[in-house]
């Protein structure tokens, strides 16, 4: 059985999350840097509650738009970085949309996205597949951590190096569940510290077993 099988056979039927607006998916993702699912949505929350348009934000001061946003951790790097992207998205296109993005092939896309401040080729990944059903996958701290446990990744492989790797062998209708069913796996069985391999269905596959 694959691998694929074996996360689907644990963790599926697959169920992708609703989707979001880009611009609202870039922020949202932008948040969650350095903090908790929890923390980010608190910090979205207060923002979207201050501020109920992109152009609020905008306008508002940036130690405001950092007040605002403080429960998520990083609030001045965060907030200068959100008021830069919404300006620079509002010049580019003159509205507060990323629609266009979505034009373009995936490498250019993750181009013209990462040129953004505090956006890097996961954010971008996120935005790619959650805004635009993109057929990528965003590597976030449990698909980087598993992909080099279970071997498909270099166990120094950056989280860059692995997006690059994963997208070259997974196939593109199996990226987004891939994607999920790691995060699934990730915070059930192969914790950060202390993975339960003991357990795992995916042990007999896995390169590693724990051990590195
Ligand atoms: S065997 Fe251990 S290291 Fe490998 S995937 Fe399972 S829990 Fe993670």
């Amino acid at each position: 059985m694959t691998l694929h099988k074996r996360l689907e056979k644990l963790y599926g039927p697959f169920k992708p999350f609703p989707i979001r607006e880009g611009v609202e998916e870039l922020v949202l993702t932008v948040l969650s840097q350095n903090t908790n699912d929890v923390n980010r949505d608190r910090a979205f929350r207060t923002l979207t509650e201050k501020y109920p348009t992109w152009d609020d934000v905008l306008k508002a001061p940036q130690k405001k738009i950092e007040d605002a946003i403080r429960v998520g951790g990083l609030a001045q790097t965060k907030s200068i970085a959100i008021k830069q992207i919404l300006g620079e998205i509002k010049d580019r296109y003159g509205k507060f949309t990323l629609e266009p993005i979505s034009e373009l092939p995936i490498d250019e896309a993750i181009e013209v996205l990462t040129r953004f401040p505090q956006v890097g080729v996961k954010t971008a990944a996120c935005v790619l597949a959650f805004s635009f059903g993109e057929p990528v996958i965003p590597v976030d701290t449990h698909v980087h951590r598993l992909s080099r446990r279970l071997g498909l990744a270099a166990r120094n492989a950056s989280r860059d190096q692995t997006f690059y790797v994963l997208m070259g062998i997974v196939p593109e209708k199996l990226r987004y569940p891939f994607h999920v069913f790691l995060i699934k796996h990730g915070r059930a069985v192969c914790k950060s510290q202390k993975p339960l391999c003991g357990e795992c269905a995916l042990r007999e596959m896995c390169e590693s077993k724990g051990e590195w």
